[in-house]
């Protein structure tokens, strides 16, 4: 009988085959799931195809099933969601919450120069609202959340707070609760300000993707690496603006290369090889504090021994 107040998921994006840090991810978002015997679902977020080479999918599972991570239901494919995510803009738009964007890069950094922001690598910086209040004969290219608007229309800290919330809008920010980092807050107003739903290139967001598809598969936890720490915010923010649940956040701690950058594909990160599934796990396994495996266990008796290490440390509150 499966835990129904639990699914989980893994979400690689098939920019690649999976390597040392997704493995990471997905082992973890696996062993919460397990621990707390509920479901755990793939989710495919091919929503850039020019960024996803011919075969990295079936590569991807291939390697998870190598491992004896293996989902209770078929994956989701995000390429073959167009309608699901079409269909939220469309509310959005139609409660007046969306705007069209004409700003190009250029005319972005431009605005925020004029304000003395400067660009810096990894420093979010705020879409500065020009196209907020009209195009001004501008062409429509990406669509924005009213995200500072819909923030500071909500109330004051204080009014309707429960401590044992676990999450806060307020006209401060989004105050919200991660398992295993604690408190975290973002004022998403000034530091992210109005962010895009659909890109100008047509594509949809990421934000807008995992929203829309978390809710489709009902799910309740999410694990996931702490790359993605900041964008939790924007998503508990848009959840609220589409009246869908808001899962809890767990977020897992990075795999760094010898350089101390986060591994990725796009630093050309080796891919796990599914040859050798054991080692694969027992790496992901130790950037997790598990213990280690005896040498001449299987991997699903690894598996095992970790879920129920995992349950120890993350599952008293669930
Ligand atoms: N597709 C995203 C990635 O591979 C992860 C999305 C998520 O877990 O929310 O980085």
């Amino acid at each position: 009988a499966w835990n129904v107040r639990y699914v989980g998921r893994f979400a690689p994006s098939p920019t690649g085959p999976l390597h040392a840090g997704s493995l990471v991810a997905a082992l973890a978002s696996w062993l919460d799931a397990r621990a707390a015997g509920g479901r755990w679902l793939v989710r495919i977020e091919d929503i850039d195809p020019p960024r996803c080479p011919a075969g990295a999918t079936e590569r991807i599972l291939r390697q998870l099933a190598a491992c004896q991570l293996l989902p209770d239901e078929p994956p989701l494919l995000q390429s073959q969601r167009d309608a699901h995510y079409q269909q939220a803009l469309d509310d959005l738009v139609a409660r007046g919450l969306v705007y069209p964007c004409a700003c190009t890069r250029r005319d972005i950094d431009a605005a925020l120069a004029a304000r003395g922001l400067v660009h810096q690598r990894h420093v979010e910086r705020p879409y500065p609202g020009t196209c907020r209040a009209g195009l001004n004969g501008g062409t429509p290219r990406a669509w924005r959340l009213r995200a500072e608007e819909y923030q500071s229309n909500q109330p004051s800290a204080g009014v309707n707070e429960r401590p044992d919330a676990m999450f806060l809008i307020t006209n401060a920010g989004v105050r919200w609760h991660d398992r295993r980092l604690g408190a975290q807050f973002q004022d998403v107003a000034a530091q992210v300000g109005d962010f895009v739903l659909r890109r100008a290139d047509g594509l949809w967001s990421y934000q807008l993707a995992v929203v829309v598809d978390d809710a489709a598969q009902g799910i309740t936890h999410v694990v996931r690496g702490e790359d993605l720490v900041d964008n939790t915010p924007r998503q508990i923010l848009l959840q609220a603006a589409l009246a869908l649940p808001t899962p809890r956040y767990l977020h897992t701690p990075l795999v760094r290369g010898s350089d101390g950058e986060k591994l990725s594909k796009q630093h050309g990160a080796p891919a796990i090889d599914e040859t050798r599934p054991l080692d694969a796990l027992a790496a992901a396994a130790r950037v997790l504090a598990l213990p280690a495996a005896p040498p001449d266990a299987t991997p699903a008796q690894a598996l095992a021994l970790w879920a129920r290490a995992w349950g120890e440390t993350y599952n008293r509150a669930p």
